[in-house]
């Protein structure tokens, strides 16, 4: 999987290692990260009533990693993603895609770079209930008029447990299922990177467990880079680390997060 590269768009020089450390540095695409916000800065509204939701955030998620943006309801957690995955726009910074700057995209491209380099997963599913289980999965990759890959269409959905439901429809699956439908559907493409906001916010917690596994599960075995956005201390302690936004604003990083760290870390914040 190399770095995404988009005819006409620019790309990012290295900089030499004597480089003065500006603000440059930052933007220098490494081969580890597949997103990354620089400055980034989103304003909603004007005057009195503008509200600043993303504050100056400069922002790396590593290829091959389960990160999870942590904060409470409103500081800013979905509009952060939005804004990385080009599904909204920056009131200024950047947002790079590998090395990609969602900005200098027109929507056209955008949607091109998504529909080739990310999925999405969203606390409601998305799916077509007219269509299976499987028609579901299989949806993105018809629509593009591409092949689907059976092999890894079994082993994803394998992975996920959900192999015995594909010729189910939606309202014939439990909540858990449908998500794993959602998962699998937004896997099936090999996405670079997979943008899940608050993916288990309508499960129970027995599901919810569940759901958690098996995104781990898609990191552990299929390499997938999933970046999430949960308020939900036990899911964030499925990941390999947490990022914590209050108010817009980045306010602390930890690896291999538990429960008590995270619950810990909340408390300090509050
Ligand atoms: P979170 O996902 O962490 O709950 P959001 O990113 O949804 O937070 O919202 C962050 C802030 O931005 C909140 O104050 C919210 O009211 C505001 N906001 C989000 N989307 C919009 C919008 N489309 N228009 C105006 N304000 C918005
Ligand atoms: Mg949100």
């Amino acid at each position: 999987r190399g770095a995404v590269a988009i005819a006409g768009t620019r790309t990012i020089p290295a900089v030499s290692d004597n480089a003065a450390p500006t603000s440059d540095a930052a933007t220098v695409a490494d081969s580890d990260s597949v997103a990354r916000l620089v400055n980034a800065v989103k304003v909603f509204g004007e005057g009195d009533s503008a509200v600043r939701a993303i504050d100056d955030v400069t922002l790396s998620f590593k290829r091959g990693k389960f990160t999870a943006v942590m904060g409470p309801s409103g500081s800013g957690k979905s509009t952060m993603m939005y804004c990385q995955s080009g599904l909204d726009r920056l009131s200024s910074g950047q947002a790079f895609i590998g090395d990609v700057d969602v900005s200098t995209l027109s929507d056209n491209e955008l949607s091109v770079l998504r529909r080739s380099k990310m999925g999405f997963i969203f606390q409601s599913f998305h799916l077509v209930p007219a269509l299976t289980a499987r028609e579901n999965i299989t949806l993105p990759i018809d629509l593009d008029g591409h092949e689907v890959d059976q092999d890894f269409l079994a082993e994803l959905t394998g992975v996920l447990g959900s192999e015995n439901r594909l010729d189910n429809r939606p309202s014939q699956l439990s909540g858990g299922q449908r998500q794993r439908v959602a998962i699998a559907r937004a896997m099936i493409p090999k996405p670079e990177v997979i943008f899940a906001d608050e993916p288990t916010g309508a499960l129970d917690s027995k599901t919810s467990g569940e759901l958690l596994d098996y995104l781990r599960r898609a990191v552990d075995t299929l390499g997938q880079t999933i970046v999430m956005v949960t308020h939900d201390a036990v899911a964030a302690s499925y990941t390999d680390t947490a990022v914590y936004v209050q108010d817009g604003r980045l306010v602390g990083q930890e690896s291999n997060p538990t429960v008590d760290d995270v619950l810990a870390k909340i408390k300090e914040l509050s």
